[in-house]
């Protein structure tokens, strides 16, 4: 291979792959002089990757394997924009070694290793057997090329149960079983078998101890052209379901300095092992005191921007400067650990429903700015459609702080500012993670998620005085802004300060349980809320994205949205997840309360539903006023004679106004 047409200066990138990891290295590019081309499927037109990139090219139908997956068409977009170069992000051609020699036989520069290097590391078992010789400590287990039933029972008898059958070319975890006795071994071999052979079209098994409580940890290495390896620090990724990394974090907690300097080692000893070109991840498997090697990943990693925020080095700048053949900017001393990063994947799916991907139109994309240490790499915006075609994950939030603690509350806020509608989200699921105890103190192992699931994925808990207030406010905030918003509102002057003093009623619930009243006093005089026995001074003032609350003089911040009769509220004791009794949708048994028949907010009769002179039932209609577009009908507070109708259709009125008079029959 011609090494000056392997690595060389180039002006133009295609980035062959979607999402946020084509967006993520779309800006760096840019950033760098480059301009940009993205590619995409029919499901993916209006995708946030192609608007970013300075020119797009349609690859196909939405199946990956007519678009993403497809070599020739992607070689194609390439020469069709004069591209020089190729990114494969993550996934789909990221490791596919052909890919990287196609590119280099039509004259891309391909951004990562040689297809001899991917060939070297790609095998679970090939690349073992290449650091056993290179002396990097492996789990005990068997990684040979004779595959029959005995072999392999004899080398897991040997191994000694329990232990891990895998797939020599497995990744995300398929192909993957533990078996903790030897009656369960055919089985399982069996069928890890079927499932690789399905989803890599290899079925080569390898067999491992099973690591006892074990933990993830990764280095990040770069290589470059002139034979410079440098590793930069590891990642813990140890919180995972089912194989698959949901929290990732660097530096990893587990581990001491010594025992930092000696994973490092490793790695670069592993990386050094095929003379590594590129940006890769060598991954370990601890017991928490020794690691064992698992793999290598011959390219960027999903968890990348945790190291790039504890070291200050952007690694896609550095794959791209590795690519155009220049030598690694820094030396091993002069790469520095800086304070603590924690990243969480946002995801499509719902996780109380055995975290089934969801698809659909994002209606709501509202995530925290990108200040005090928080970044967030997304690769949809409000108003896209998560398609059922790729993988669902929607972004990442990563946070850094001096400390493990901070970074994680720090996280751990921005998921709880974070509001995404029209599709269910694991971001309640991620912040349930971020605040287990377990998780704080570093408690934990691979099977974490698995045993605590049911905790985890709790639904919402049981709202409080603060959460029914903050629900009367979020409902009258909401009111406000809408009639100020409202060109020409007729009701323009509406606020709160009516003369007299008067009530206003409202009912939650949370899913199916019971209603929770709250009274709301208001008029002339500070506003008061009354729940039971209880009645509290009461304020708010808007800010964006919801209001301060002041409650019996603390104040305290809510974040809210309301749609349509649901409430989504952020105080200070989580998330709240509130049903708003309708009074007037016949949802409640709920009356005015008082004797006149007023508009309970500006609004328009719509509609008169009694004469005057009738006699009315206790609850019969009287008449119907529009409010903010949804009718309400009000109703007598008693039985008794209707007086007078004070009002007719069409009629814009203010709140407070006398509509009606009842005079009360009898008693
Ligand atoms: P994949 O390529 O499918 O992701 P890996 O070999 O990287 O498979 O393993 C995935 C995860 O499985 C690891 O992160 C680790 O948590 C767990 N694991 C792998 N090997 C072992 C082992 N020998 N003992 C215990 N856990 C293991």
């Amino acid at each position: 291979m011609d090494r000056s047409k392997l690595y060389r200066r180039f002006r133009t990138l295609l980035i062959a792959n979607r999402g946020e990891i084509a967006c993520r290295v779309i800006r760096t590019a840019r950033a760098m002089g480059l301009r940009t081309v993205a590619v995409y499927s029919e499901a993916d037109r209006d995708a946030m990757h192609v608007a970013l990139a300075d020119e797009a090219v349609l690859l196909g139908p939405a199946r990956a394997r007519d678009s993403y997956l497809n070599v020739e068409r992607l070689i194609e977009a390439a020469r069709k924009t004069g591209a020089e170069a190729v990114h494969p992000g993550y996934g789909f051609l990221s490791e596919n070694a052909e890919f990287a020699q196609a590119c280099y036989e039509s004259g891309l520069v391909f951004v990562g290793p040689t297809a001899d290097m991917m060939n070297a590391m790609g095998s679970k078992s090939g690349s073992k057997a290449l650091m056993e010789k290179a002396g990097v400590p492996l789990v005990p287990g068997y990684h040979g090329n004779a595959q029959d039933d005995a072999t392999l029972a004899k080398a897991a008898e040997k191994v000694g149960f329990p232990i891990l059958v895998k797939a020599s070319a497995g990744g995300g975890g398929r192909g993957m079983r533990i078996v903790r006795s030897a009656d369960e071994l055919g089985p399982a071999i069996v069928s890890a078998k079927r499932e690789a052979k399905a989803a890599f079209g290899d079925d080569r098994m390898l067999i491992e101890k099973y690591v006892d409580n074990p933990r993830h940890i990764e280095v990040q290495i770069i290589g470059d052209s002139q034979g410079n390896l440098l590793s930069l620090f590891e990642r813990e990724c140890t919180l995972q379901r089912r194989h698959q990394k949901v929290i990732e974090e660097a530096p990893s907690p587990t581990l001491n300095p010594a025992q930092r300097e000696t994973v490092c080692a490793a790695a670069r000893k592993a990386a050094g092992a095929v003379n590594y070109v590129g940006a890769g991840t060598i991954e370990f498997v601890s017991d928490g005191k020794d690691v064992f090697f698992i793999e290598m990943n011959t390219r960027l990693q999903v968890e990348h921007p945790v190291t790039e925020l504890i070291t200050g080095i952007d690694l896609v700048e550095w794959q791209l400067r590795v690519a155009f053949g220049e030598a690694l900017p820094l030396k091993q001393g002069e790469i520095k650990l800086n304070g603590h990063a924690v990243e969480a994947r946002v995801y499509a799916e719902n996780p109380t429903k055995n975290f089934m991907p969801s698809v659909g139109r994002i209606s709501t994309w509202r995530l925290p700015a990108e200040t005090g240490g928080l970044r967030i790499d997304a690769g949809y915006r409000e108003g896209d459609t998560v398609s059922p075609y790729y993988d669902a994950m929607l972004a990442k939030m990563i946070a850094w702080a001096p400390t493990r603690d901070v970074a994680i509350e720090r996280l751990n806020r921005g998921l709880e500012e974070s509001d995404v509608r029209g599709i269910v989200t694991n971001i309640p699921f991620l912040s349930a993670l971020m605040t287990h105890p377990k998780v704080r103190t570093n408690a934990i192992d691979t099977g974490f998620i698995e045993r605590e699931l049911a905790v985890l994925t709790s639904a919402s808990p049981a709202p409080g005085e603060l959460e029914l207030c903050a629900a009367v406010a979020a409902v009258i905030n909401d009111e406000r802004q809408r009639a100020q918003a409202a060109a020409n509102s007729p009701w323009q002057t509406f606020g709160w300060q009516p003369v007299g003093r008067r009530q206003r009623s409202f009912a939650f619930r949370v899913g199916h349980g019971a209603e929770q009243k709250v009274t709301l006093n208001y008029g002339s005089g500070p506003s008061t809320l009354v729940i039971g026995e209880r009645e509290l001074a009461f304020a708010i003032t808007p800010r964006e994205g919801g209001f301060d609350l002041t409650l019996d003089g603390v104040k305290s911040s809510v974040a809210a949205v309301i749609d349509g009769h649901e409430l989504y509220l952020r105080t200070r004791n989580g998330r709240f997840d509130l049903h708003w009794v309708d009074p007037f949708g016949g949802e409640s048994e709920e009356q005015t309360g008082a004797d006149k028949i007023a508009a309970p907010l500006p609004g328009t009769v719509v509609a008169v539903l009694a004469e005057e002179g009738a006699t009315l039932e206790k609850g019969a209609p009287i008449l119907t006023l529009e409010v903010m577009k949804m009718e309400q009908t009000l109703r007598a507070p008693y039985a008794g004679v209707l007086k007078s109708i004070k009002c007719k259709v069409g009629d814009i009125v203010q709140e407070g106004v006398e509509l009606a008079v009842i005079e009360p029959s009898g008693e």
